[in-house]
């Protein structure tokens, strides 16, 4: 079966091998990805295990179930975001809901990038920066909308999301909603949200309950 985090990979070559603990996800994409198909499966302790230690203080396996009971999470949308962002531009730039203002941060970002490279090459115009090692960034942010279904009803959860490396493997942080999160309704006829190419009335709205 096509994975629950919605990617073209079936579940046992995607997110099951990183929530049964053969594999750890590579990227903050690959976890957010297992954290969502550990919720559609069940799977708390694996979302325990996936917080940052700091967040992990106060959290317990039940709690995480009992948070989650009565939602049926079906679908997952990753929304593309800069590979080189962090929780820094995430603070400077005070992502918002809107489109607009995204866009906004996303050029104001690249600005950013481009103006450090440019110091960069002025700073260090020898060949000895090429011959570094490049460190591998450890934080990002990944923006996602996640589907449920609750009480027959279908909500969306839009959050961008801040991740970090401890102990040389991806862990969530915390995250901040959109303002569009929420009941919405979804045009039956309309392509599934899933990506399926289906008719959601055909696809994900059958797992309404
Ligand atoms: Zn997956
Ligand atoms: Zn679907």
């Amino acid at each position: 079966m096509r994975c629950y985090c919605c990617s073209s990979k079936p579940f046992d070559e995607c997110c099951e091998p990183f929530i049964k603990g053969d594999k750890h996800p590579s990227s903050a994409e690959q976890l957010m990805r297992s954290r969502f198909s550990a919720y559609a499966t069940a799977h708390y302790q694996y979302i325990l295990e996936t917080y940052t230690k700091e967040k992990q203080q106060g959290l317990s396996v039940e709690d995480l179930a009992q948070s989650a009971q009565g939602a049926t999470w079906f679908a997952l949308k990753v929304h593309p975001t800069l590979a080189a962002s962090s929780v820094d531009s995430l603070v400077g730039n005070s992502i918002s809901s809107t489109e607009d203002s995204s866009i906004d941060s996303t050029v104001h970002a690249d600005a950013k990038v481009e103006a450090q490279t440019n110091a960069e090459a002025i700073s260090k115009p020898n060949l000895k920066s090429i011959s570094k090692p490049i460190s591998k960034p450890n934080n990002a942010i990944v923006e996602f909308t996640a589907y449920y279904f609750e009480n027959k009803s279908m909500y969306q959860l839009h959050e961008t999301s801040n991740f970090s490396v401890e102990d040389g493997k991806w862990r969530y942080h915390d995250g901040v909603l959109h303002d569009d999160c929420g009941k919405i309704k979804y045009g039956r006829n309309l392509p599934c949200v899933c990506g399926s190419n289906k008719k959601f009335k055909q696809c994900c709205a059958t797992k309404s309950r």
